[in-house]
């Protein structure tokens, strides 16, 4: 008799850590370890080092039975063949496909996506998506009311986001899909410069880069030096203390996020007519600030307002319920949706 799988072996390598658990199907993480990219000087120091850390989750699992492996990446991969394609956060995977590498190597099917793609998918099974409407939130994924489209943001040094669509994450002709950072808001001459060549793109607007960045022009015009944020000097100035600052309600801090509650509200109304979702959701380390500062109702008014449809309006708006083990969650998640189909 075969038995069927406990486990499967969840990997989120970011720019900093490659955090590895061992995850079940309910999302129950039963072992974890890291190990810092920084040890790596190579592209082989990384995978060795890399590989070692999964071995050490396999060796943990012992005779129970492996599903399979879920690598959530961060930056732009094929999901067809794994490859890497100038990760900026991870330069020394450019062009590896770790399912190639490694399903011979452990003897186990190999899944991979985008990070944040597959943040959207742990929020819709583990997450925000299996709250049901009236607020408490199922026992199991299998009693779960499922969302049928979620769209989930992150908002941090970056903007990025995932759609999940039934259940599966919309990927687009190459694994690009929902690139919600780089939608234009204030594309004009004057509006900020985005990392990724245009100008005015959320992520240049409303990223923690963003604010911080704002927070620095505002304190080098002649009013900026009354601010809470003048008595440090202005290059170590963080999105947090912007936040800090706004909590004490100083001007120029509640300025910034008055702008970013209004560049938030014409974001996300694109996304709600882009992809009508019944959940949206936001994450990531700015996504903590909008909480401290309650600014969900406020940002939600303005999307109720812009929307062009009743039927828009209709949409739960939540904070990710996963404190950045969303897309850990949604790599083992990718594991257990491609075997039960296989
Ligand atoms: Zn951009």
């Amino acid at each position: 008799m075969t038995q069927e799988p406990e486990f499967v072996v969840a990997v989120d390598w970011g720019g900093t850590w490659n955090r590895v658990n061992v995850v079940d199907s309910n999302g129950t993480v039963h072992w974890e370890n890291r190990v810092a990219n920084s040890l790596s000087r190579t592209t082989e120091e990384l995978l060795a080092n890399g590989e070692r850390v999964m071995r050490e989750a396999l060796d943990w699992c012992g005779d129970r039975p492996v599903a399979g492996i879920g690598l959530a990446m961060a930056g732009p991969i094929d999901p067809e063949t794994g490859i890497m394609d100038r990760p900026p956060n991870l330069m020394l995977l450019d062009g590896v496909s770790l399912k190639a590498l490694w399903e011979p190597v452990f003897g186990l099917p190999v899944w991979v996506g985008n990070d944040a793609d597959l943040a959207a998918l742990g929020e819709y099974y583990f997450g925000a998506g299996r709250a049901n409407p009236e607020g408490s939130d199922a026992a199991s994924r299998e009693e779960a009311v499922l969302p049928r489209t979620l769209v989930y943001l992150t908002i941090s040094t970056g903007v990025g986001g995932g759609v999940v669509y039934r259940g599966q994450v919309f990927l687009g002709a190459s694994g690009m899909a929902a690139e919600v950072g780089h939608m234009a808001i204030e594309s004009g001459p004057d509006g900020p410069l985005c990392q990724c060549g245009s100008r005015g793109c959320l992520e240049s607007l409303a990223s923690g880069t963003a604010i911080a960045r704002m927070a620095r022009e505002k304190l080098a015009e002649a009013d900026g030096t009354a601010s809470i944020l003048a008595r440090g000097r202005p290059e170590d100035v963080t999105s947090g203390h912007v936040f800090q600052a706004a909590t004490q309600s100083d001007p120029l801090a509640l300025g910034i996020i008055d702008r970013l509650v209004a560049v938030l509200g014409v974001g996300l109304t694109n996304v709600l007519h882009l992809y009508n979702p019944d959940v949206l959701v936001l994450g990531g380390g700015v996504s903590e600030g909008i909480q401290d500062l309650d600014l969900m109702p406020r940002i939600h008014s303005l999307i109720l307002e812009r929307a062009m449809s009743g039927r828009h309006r209709e949409f739960r708006f939540e904070l990710s319920r996963l404190e950045g083990s969303g897309g850990m969650l949604g790599a083992a998640m990718l594991v257990w949706l491609n075997t039960s189909l296989a």
